[in-house]
């Protein structure tokens, strides 16, 4: 699905940089509603506006905060991978039905930030003052990273930034095909893109917008040629009747369409949601039965399955990975060192440690 928006809002102050004028020609003959200041942007869109609708509204705004972060998600207890999230875009045009966005965001409309580069110039003076340490970082927090770039035109600056940077590489997220903007980019190995998978059923029934399984590995088969590193994510991992056939031909798949010397690395993680989700997804996509599952509360407040389910989910997708693959680094998604100690015998023990690990099939 390509996405186009109905209406497009503009602050006064996002007008003067390069990004606004270069989508604004994109977006042509839509005409720009100009506001005063990002609060103006309520007088146009209900409070009560359906998710749905306010994701064809897109706002384009000059973004004052820093939008380079520590991605936030981690205790003590969870083995943190010390990744770095670079927030360019806000909300998603894709339906996952389990998206947590629908519960996390203040605004349904999508934002885009377009003082990309004063955003890129603070991070990069942040790597380039830490030499030593070695920095991954994601655009796909908050948004997929290449369902949106037809209009935005960002990820061919990131990836020359980047193929600039000696310790930092980009991940590009996606559950899409839209590949053609990172065709024959000189990346220099820097940056790596990501494809989540689920099982055919799965994608069908609860990533809706989404390419396909087919679409997404032929995609990451076709910029494999070009060079690039490919990672994957099995997450969430979706419990149902056929979960272990479905993972496991998913697995094989994955296989046959990207070398395992080109998988930079592949990451397991089973779903787990806000309490305040599951009845916003319930009602928007009532035929969902990913709920339907036994679930507690863990300590982070977020709802899992029960631990032994968690951990067979975990252990039996990674043993197939490790039979058929065993040199692609992987590495568990908010898990406990428990869990992590159950997967492989050496297991990184500190962030540090696991981002060597993660590094190492650079
Ligand atoms: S691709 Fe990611 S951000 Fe977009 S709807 Fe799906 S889960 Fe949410």
């Amino acid at each position: 699905m390509i996405y186009q928006p109905q209406r497009v809002f503009v602050d006064k102050d996002a007008l003067a940089f390069g990004y606004c004028e270069k989508i604004l020609k994109t977006l042509h003959p839509l005409k720009p509603i100009i506001l005063s200041s990002s609060e103006a942007l309520d007088a146009f869109v209900p409070s009560d506006i359906s998710l749905s609708k306010g994701k064809q509204f897109l706002h384009l705004k000059n973004f004052k905060a820093d939008a380079f972060k520590l991605c936030p998600g981690f205790t003590k207890d969870i083995l943190c991978c010390n990744y770095y999230v670079l927030d360019l875009i806000e909300n998603c045009p894709l339906e996952c039905t389990y998206c947590i966005l629908q519960a996390f965001l203040n605004k349904s409309v999508i934002t885009f930030h377009v003082n990309v580069e004063e955003l890129v110039e603070t991070m990069i003076a942040t790597i380039k003052s830490r030499p030593q340490q070695p920095f991954r970082i994601g655009t796909g927090e908050h948004s997929d990273s290449l369902a949106l770039d037809h209009i935005f035109q960002v990820n061919p600056y990131l990836v020359d930034v980047f193929s600039g940077l000696d310790n930092a590489t980009l991940e590009l997220k996606t559950k899409t095909d839209l590949i053609g903007p990172l065709l024959g980019l000189d990346h220099r190995g820097k940056t790596v893109v990501s494809w989540s998978l689920n099982p055919s059923e799965i994608i069908r029934a609860n990533e809706l917008k989404t390419a396909s399984l087919e679409d997404r590995l032929k995609a990451a088969n076709r910029l494999e040629k070009d060079g690039y590193k490919i990672g994957f994510h099995f997450d969430p991992l979706i419990h149902y009747e056929n979960w272990e056939r479905g993972y496991s031909r998913t697995i094989d798949l994955m296989l046959e369409a990207v070398q395992p010397e080109n998988i930079a690395w592949i990451s397991l993680g089973t779903l787990r949601y806000i309490p305040s989700l599951k009845q916003i997804a319930e009602e928007r996509f009532p035929r969902i039965s990913i709920f339907s599952n036994e679930f507690v509360a863990a300590e982070d407040g977020k709802m899992r399955y029960i631990k032994p389910l968690r951990k067979t989910m975990l252990l039996r997708v990674s043993k197939w990975i490790q039979e058929k693959a065993p040199n692609i680094p992987l590495y568990l998604c908010m898990e406990k060192h428990a869990i992590w100690k159950q997967m492989c015998n050496n297991y990184p023990q500190t962030p540090e440690e696991l981002e060597s690990y993660l590094n190492s099939n650079l």
